[in-house]
């Protein structure tokens, strides 16, 4: 299996995280990609660097002012007098206003209302490089399907389930799987799936494919009344218009440990049989770990292993896409059992 890695991503090194009111240090940091490329090569995987992302693959999904406000914004913001270092919002339009005819205007503090969900998504400098070399990795991944592969893993920081095509949001900002997804759709697999089981609802995924049914989007998370993004990820959330009963979320409650998040997890991999995809990509987080530092659930390492196989018995070419996960110390345990399940079913 090849695995997909930029190590460009360390100049992204985001500080602001507000949490329960309080300025804190962000816990999506540089050392958890590490830890996973650490437990590839103790696992003898060869880790490639991809080639440099090809700008029409990231514009099939994103919005082209939100990519200038990635690209540009951080040069407006320093010229802001006083500015921090990274841009945070300090004011978003809220639904009443877009109902009212909200527009967003050429200044950068519109802009970072406009194009950021929240305040875990700083972006400094250096951001928008870092997230390029993400896409290019899930890109490479894609690339590797078309080309005949089974498996492949994109270990892509920063994360990208969160990104929408136009907004910024929890520590994502490109949307690796989706960019994924579109890449292999236009190499002409009619029917791609999304299994998304990082322990917070892929929001961004489900907003970007929300009304198309060439794309089944699944999520397995964390209960979204207790827990991020808190206003989506509910069962009744199924899509719309093409895509109706394109979108399955699998909501747990909090505190849900192996048997419960296997068994959401199989009713996931049975949707995405019935749906008869020509491929599959995995948003691999390792934050339902009960090590997690803000745990929702609680699975365990044999979880994951079993969470691996359960997957390669899909028996189709799978994407690896890495999302969160911020128990750096438990990460390259985790991917390592993770991969212990799914290569030992990919090879059977
Ligand atoms: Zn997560």
């Amino acid at each position: 299996m090849q695995v997909f890695f930029d190590p460009g991503h360390a100049i992204h090194r985001p500080e602001a995280f507000l949490m329960r009111g309080r300025l804190r240090a962000n816990f999506e940091v540089p050392a958890r990609a590490e830890a996973l490329a650490s437990a590839c090569r103790a696992m003898g995987l060869a880790i490639g660097a991809p080639p440099a992302a090809d700008t029409r693959a990231i514009e099939a999904v994103h919005d082209g002012g939100y990519l200038s406000f990635l690209r540009d914004g951080p040069a407006a913001w320093a010229a802001l007098p006083e500015a921090s270092r990274e841009i945070l919002a300090n004011v978003h339009p809220v639904p009443e206003m877009v109902q009212n005819g909200a527009r967003c205007s050429a200044g950068i503090v519109a802009q970072a209302g406009w194009y950021t969900a929240d305040l875990a998504c700083p972006i400094g400098p250096d951001t928008f490089g870092a997230a390029l070399g993400a896409a290019a990795c899930a890109l490479a991944g894609a690339g590797s399907l078309i080309e005949g592969g089974r498996a492949a893993y994109a270990l892509c920081r920063p994360p990208g389930h969160h990104a929408y095509a136009a907004r910024a949001g929890g520590h994502c900002y490109l949307n690796n799987a989706a960019i994924a997804v579109e890449a292999l759709r236009r190499a002409g697999l009619p029917r791609i799936a999304v299994l998304d089981i990082d322990s917070h609802h892929g929001n961004g995924t489900q907003g970007i494919f929300w009304s198309r049914a060439d794309v089944l989007t699944v999520s397995v998370h964390g209960d979204p009344n207790r827990y991020y993004p808190w206003f989506v990820g509910h069962a009744s959330e199924r899509g719309e218009g093409a895509g109706r009963d394109c979108n399955l979320n699998l909501p747990l409650a909090i505190g849900s440990t192996d048997e419960a998040w296997l068994e959401a997890i199989e009713t996931g991999i049975a949707a995405i049989r019935r749906y008869d995809a020509q491929a599959l990509v995995v948003s691999l987080g390792f934050d339902a770990s009960v090590h997690e530092p803000l745990n929702a659930l609680a699975v365990s390492a044999e979880g994951f292993a079993r969470a691996g196989a359960a997957i390669a018995a899909l028996h189709q070419p799978t994407l690896l896409v890495q999302e969160g996960g911020y128990a750096v110390d438990h990460l390259g345990t985790l991917l390592a059992r993770f991969l212990d399940g799914f290569l030992g079913g990919v090879s059977s």
